[in-house]
């Protein structure tokens, strides 16, 4: 930490602010010019909240010089973490794409959904049987039924799944049949459910909360490392802005900042990031071209018809063009889209 003294200080007041560092228990190395004093605090203390410093008399400013997350950083970790789910891998060179629809409604939905994501190239089926839906009159998934039928129509075509988990005392049900738990956007701030997540042993993808910040969402990353669980994989969805035509905003730049700043894959929802059909295979191409691991696209037989997000469920048409195109765009960076070779 760094912190910068007023103009003109007295010394009594320097050395308070050195007093009150050594106590927390950092080093302190000061060096005074002709007008200015800057304090360099040493000690890696990640829960230590800055704001104490800056309150005090005659400091102008602090800045964190380390990371308030640890296992998720780049600094602790230099090369990139690959999730390995069957034979796929996220955070490799490969493209690696989810996808299906928004909500599990039948075995025949799921099944068609299935057979063509798997036709397509796409290696993960995904689709909610809990769904945390904004208003409780909505449809809120089939439950245990529908993670069933997930399960038997992703192996049916080889797919793995990925696979929503509301509540803490999901895991165990959601655990038996998926071989990803999602954590939805709405519950990024939810500790105590990323604590026990924490403990599983399946991957987690780890939504961006609606309203939260990189550092933020890096931190939720930290609960689950902490408690042993290192196969996360982030997953950008848009955050609310003031801006109204899409749903939310797509944050695009998250995709290199989080490459700098952790060795976690990160894939981009440009589904739910946009809100709208016909903004999605444009925001898909562009999440590829950033340099994302992979992608999370619902697409669904019959989109008129969903139970759940069908304005910006793909038609298995656009679905198919879709993957074609970041097949292209995949290639032009050097990387490719899993299973695309083999489909
Ligand atoms: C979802 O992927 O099904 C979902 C509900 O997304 P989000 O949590 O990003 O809103
Ligand atoms: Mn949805």
């Amino acid at each position: 930490m760094v912190v910068i003294m007023e103009v003109g200080v007295r010394e009594a007041q320097i050395e308070g602010v050195i007093d009150h560092l050594n106590e927390s228990g950092f080093d302190v190395h000061r060096s005074s010019g002709n007008r200015q004093t800057v304090l360099g605090a040493i000690g890696v203390h990640p829960e230590f909240d800055i704001r104490q410093i800056k309150v005090l008399d005659g400091v102008a400013e602090v800045y964190r010089v380390t990371e308030p997350y640890k296992f998720a950083s780049r600094t602790w970790k230099r090369e990139n973490t690959i999730v390995r789910v069957g034979d796929v891998e996220i955070g490799g060179n490969e493209v690696v794409v989810m996808a299906g629809p928004c909500s599990v409604e039948d075995a025949d939905q799921i099944e068609k959904s299935a057979a063509h994501v798997s036709a397509c190239g796409a290696s993960v089926l995904r689709g909610g049987a809990f769904k945390p839906r904004s208003s409780p009159y909505s449809f809120q998934g089939l439950g245990l039924p529908g993670l069933k039928m997930m399960r038997e129509a992703a192996d049916r075509h080889g797919l793995s799944v990925v696979t929503e988990v509301m509540d803490a005392s999901q895991i165990e049900a959601v655990a038996a049949y998926a071989d990803i738990l999602q954590v939805g956007a709405r519950n990024m701030q939810n500790y105590s459910l990323l604590r026990e997540l924490g403990k599983s042993d399946k991957p987690i993808l780890l939504k961006r909360g609606l309203m939260a910040t990189i550092q933020e969402w890096l931190m939720s990353a930290e609960y689950l490392m902490v408690e042993g669980n290192t196969q996360v994989i982030l997953c950008e969805r848009g955050i609310r802005t003031f801006e109204t035509h899409t749903r939310n905003t797509l944050d695009l730049s998250a995709v290199p900042v989080v490459r700098a700043k952790s060795h976690l894959p990160i894939i981009v929802d440009p589904s739910h990031g946009t809100g709208i059909r016909d903004k999605v295979i444009p925001m898909a191409r562009a999440a590829v071209a950033a340099g994302a691991d992979g992608l999370m696209i619902e697409t669904h037989p019959d989109p008129d018809k969903a139970r759940s997000d069908g304005p910006q469920s793909l038609y298995f048409e656009q679905f198919e063009d879709l993957m074609r195109q970041i097949g292209l765009i995949a290639e032009a960076i050097g990387r490719s889209v899993d299973r695309m070779k083999t489909a």
